[in-house]
């Protein structure tokens, strides 16, 4: 089967999570199978091409999970983009809204050499709030953006129209 349909045929839908009235989208089934992980890992690097990036980016926290894999397989290095108050030295920090209030993420400020190529990764892309801040954080800490991608995109939150002109890589849209 096609990437689409092994994300399709993982992802689990969980009601009221964390709020009432919210589906949850939970894609611990893609990560705990080895075969399955593997082409998922395997498919972001063949989209991108392994010299396309330096460094590979996660977010917080299931973005770090395709991360580490991503650089490991590529002998990259791994960067964490955190939650706010997680990183010991100085940051560069970017808030971005919720439903209900803001949230803030950051990022180390030696986090990259001038001009490091990155790729960006997350599981979801729901509203953009959170790769928008994280992209920026990236640019803002010195690195080039060199894709981002995640395996499940909510398209009826328009998070891709929100990261234009950025591209959005998703291996399955909803
Ligand atoms: P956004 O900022 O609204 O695009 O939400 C994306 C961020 O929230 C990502 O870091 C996701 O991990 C997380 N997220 C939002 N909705 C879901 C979901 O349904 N399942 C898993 N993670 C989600």
């Amino acid at each position: 089967p096609g990437v689409a349909q092994l994300v399709a045929s993982r992802v689990l839908d969980v009601p009221d999570f964390p709020k009432p009235g919210i589906v949850f989208k939970d894609l611990m089934p893609l990560f705990s199978d080895g075969d399955v992980f593997r082409q998922v890992i395997d498919e972001i690097i063949k989209h991108h091409g392994a010299d396309s990036f330096d460094v590979v980016a996660g977010v917080e926290a299931r973005g770090f999970i395709l991360a580490a894999a991503v650089a490991y397989a590529t002998g990259k290095g791994v960067v964490p983009i955190r939650k706010a108050g997680k990183l010991p030295r100085a940051v560069f920090s970017c808030s971005y809204a919720l439903e209900y209030g803001e949230a803030t993420l950051e990022v180390h400020q030696d986090a990259f050499i001038a001009g490091q190529r990155v790729l960006v990764l997350d599981d979801v892309l729901a509203t953009g709030g959170t790769a928008g801040a994280a992209l920026d954080l990236v640019e803002q800490a010195g690195g080039t953006i060199s894709g981002f991608t995640v395996p499940l995109e909510l398209s009826f939150l328009n998070g891709r129209d929100r990261l234009t002109p950025r591209t959005v890589h998703a291996m399955l849209t909803v």
